[in-house]
């Protein structure tokens, strides 16, 4: 069975192709940049529109299959930005129509979880899912994925992304604050907030752009200090997290979990505890396409129901923790 998954929450466009045996044939992307500034949602939407053609052509071409071998056509329903999700649901929708493919709608956050599970082998672990717009640590329990802690801002990579562009850094900013880090010196002490379970970040973000105004510190420092004191933060909601579940195995997701330091010091968190700690490779961490075709394998084999034209929709507001997971 091949499954054809169709990634658009926000930046990513991306197309991919899996079998149910869990091999990734392709797993094709282009990705919305900006040399400054931010993301502009009706940008994003432009974009998918220019590329989503290429993207598809790509991934077919990759996997030397054509539409004509695809048993099954998953898109990301939920949740993201609406005119970024409008363009893959659409692809899915003339898919469907033009070759009679089943097609079914998946949850971005859970489809994150289950790519990990796969890659790692992992079998029950907490996720610390840390990406552009989402911050959430994630476990099952009951039938669902549930949010055990989360950030009550905006998530954990766009505020690295907001910090790095007040140093005129463009987008995404992630990796520059990583390569800025490696040269600081001196931790500069920055607002911690963790508020039991849950973390934010806007009075950090308000604290750093004084900072930076003040032109006293380095952007070497700066950069620094913000990762020893975010990652502090999600790691030790993590670990509560961890401890409260009983659970033994930390599992990443997300485009910020690329960071190597905050690799570190999740596995550092995680052999002091004896738990298992683990990430997939990076082209399964940041937005993928992969984690989408893999998450509608998973769902169509547990119901082999596909959505009707109708259904084949939109859900930006959708959380992780609404999901009914019938495929565990
Ligand atoms: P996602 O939304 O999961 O695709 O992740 C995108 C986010 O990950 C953006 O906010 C990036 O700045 C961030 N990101 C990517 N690589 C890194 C890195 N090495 N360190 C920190 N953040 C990163
Ligand atoms: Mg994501």
């Amino acid at each position: 069975m091949y499954s054809l998954g169709i990634e658009s929450t926000a930046h990513t466009f991306g197309v991919a192709i899996m079998d149910d045996k869990g091999n990734v044939l392709a797993n094709e992307k282009d990705l919305y940049t900006t040399e400054e500034g931010g993301l502009i949602p009706f940008k994003l939407g432009e974009h998918h529109v220019d590329v989503c053609g290429k993207i598809l052509k790509q991934a077919l071409d990759k996997a030397n299959l054509t539409l004509k071998d695809i048993d099954l056509i998953s898109y990301s329903q939920s949740p993201g930005i609406g005119n970024a999700l409008k363009v893959g649901c659409d692809v899915a929708r003339s898919l469907h129509i033009l070759h009679n493919i089943p097609v079914i709608g998946v949850n971005h956050c859970v489809a994150h979880l289950e790519i990990g599970r796969l890659r790692t082998g992992m079998q029950d672990p907490v996720l610390l899912y840390a990406s552009g717009a989402n911050t959430q640590i994630i476990a099952y329990d009951g039938g669902k994925y549930r949010v055990f802690g989360e950030s009550i801002d905006g998530g954990v990579g766009n505020f690295i992304d907001s910090f790095a562009r007040e140093l005129g850094l463009g987008f995404p900013g992630g990796p520059k604050v990583e390569q800025l880090a490696l040269k600081g010196k001196n931790l500069i002490p920055l607002p911690y907030s963790v508020k039991g379970m849950d973390v934010n970040f806007g009075g950090l973000f308000t604290n750093l752009t004084q900072k930076i105004k003040s032109a006293k510190y380095t952007k070497e420092d700066l950069a620094f200090s913000v990762q020893e004191t975010v990652f502090a933060m999600l790691v030790e909601v993590s670990e509560r997290a961890m401890a409260h579940c009983g659970k033994t195995e930390l599992l990443l997701g997300g485009g910020v979990a690329c960071n190597n330091r905050l690799q570190e010091m999740c596995k550092i968190m995680c052999e002091e505890r004896d738990a298992k700690f683990a990430s997939p490779e990076n082209q399964f961490l940041v937005d993928n396409a992969a984690m989408i075709a893999w998450l509608g394998i998973l769902q169509y084999k547990a119901r082999p129901i596909s959505l009707k034209l109708d259904e084949i929709d939109i859900k930006p507001y959708l959380r992780t923790d609404q999901i009914e997971v019938y495929w565990r």
